[in-house]
């Protein structure tokens, strides 16, 4: 796009704050106001650097009795916020209310936020969670496919869509508590090595509950031979959860 056709677009459909919908003052329309950005919650950081449970000591570790002894599990879980508004009203419309044009918004805000921590991690490649093709279907797209390809362009990596697959149609996890979300979800991937054998993947969802899902998709990655899964989930939701 030519910068006189941005300018005439800019002067004709005014950037605004998609959550306050205030006049923004610069020429970006992937960006809040100053206002809603200053409420943006970060998560804090007690969870386990790992697996991204909390660890209940209190301080941030690299890894917690829940995942030491277990290489299956990520390398490394990064939620950069948590799941309360604004970026709850980002995400919710992002995968319910056809806001594909958010994905952008929001890699951006998580790449404010993890980008130096992301680039340390020195990742190759990066996959979306999938959805159930029967899912995608009636959904049209994956919503975490869409915040993967712009994470990918922010990192520089291609994203591969060819190496997860989700083989089992699960009832939405929403509604379940931690035990059930882990069986509902517990065969739900199969993964091929090719062509990320070795290497160190971005793994990247929505939001962040229990980790039911990114876990059983870290273990068919890392069976599958994946070297190292780093997950990123937009946020992390802070509900009391249920065993
Ligand atoms: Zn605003
Ligand atoms: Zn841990």
């Amino acid at each position: 796009m030519t910068s006189m056709t941005q300018t005439l677009l800019n002067f004709l459909f005014p950037p605004c704050c998609p959550i306050c919908h205030v006049r923004l003052l610069c020429h970006d329309h992937d960006q809040l106001c100053q206002d809603c950005h200053n409420r943006l919650q970060p998560s804090p950081d007690w969870f386990c650097r790992r697996c991204g449970r909390d660890n209940h000591s209190g301080s941030e570790t690299d890894d917690c009795p829940s995942c030491r002894d277990d290489p299956l599990m990520p390398d490394c879980v990064m939620a950069p916020f948590i799941f309360a508004p604004p970026i709850s009203r980002l995400l919710v419309g992002l995968k319910f209310s056809d806001r594909g044009q958010w994905a952008a918004l929001i890699a951006k805000l998580c790449w404010q936020h993890t980008g130096l921590m992301l680039r340390q991690q020195q990742i190759d490649c990066i996959i979306p969670i999938p959805l159930h093709p029967w899912r995608l279907m009636a959904r049209r797209y994956n919503q975490s496919a869409l915040l993967a390809g712009q994470l990918a362009q922010l990192l520089q990596k291609p994203m591969v869509t060819t190496v997860l697959h989700r083989v089992h149609w699960t009832t939405p996890q929403t509604r379940l508590g931690a035990l059930m979300r882990r069986r509902n979800v517990a065969h739900a991937f199969r993964a091929v090595g090719d062509p990320c054998a070795g290497r160190s993947v971005l793994l990247v969802d929505d939001v962040l509950t229990t980790g039911a899902t990114v876990y059983s998709a870290t273990r068919a990655l890392k069976q599958a031979g994946i070297g190292r899964v780093v997950v990123m989930c937009v946020a992390r939701a802070m509900e009391p959860i249920r065993q």
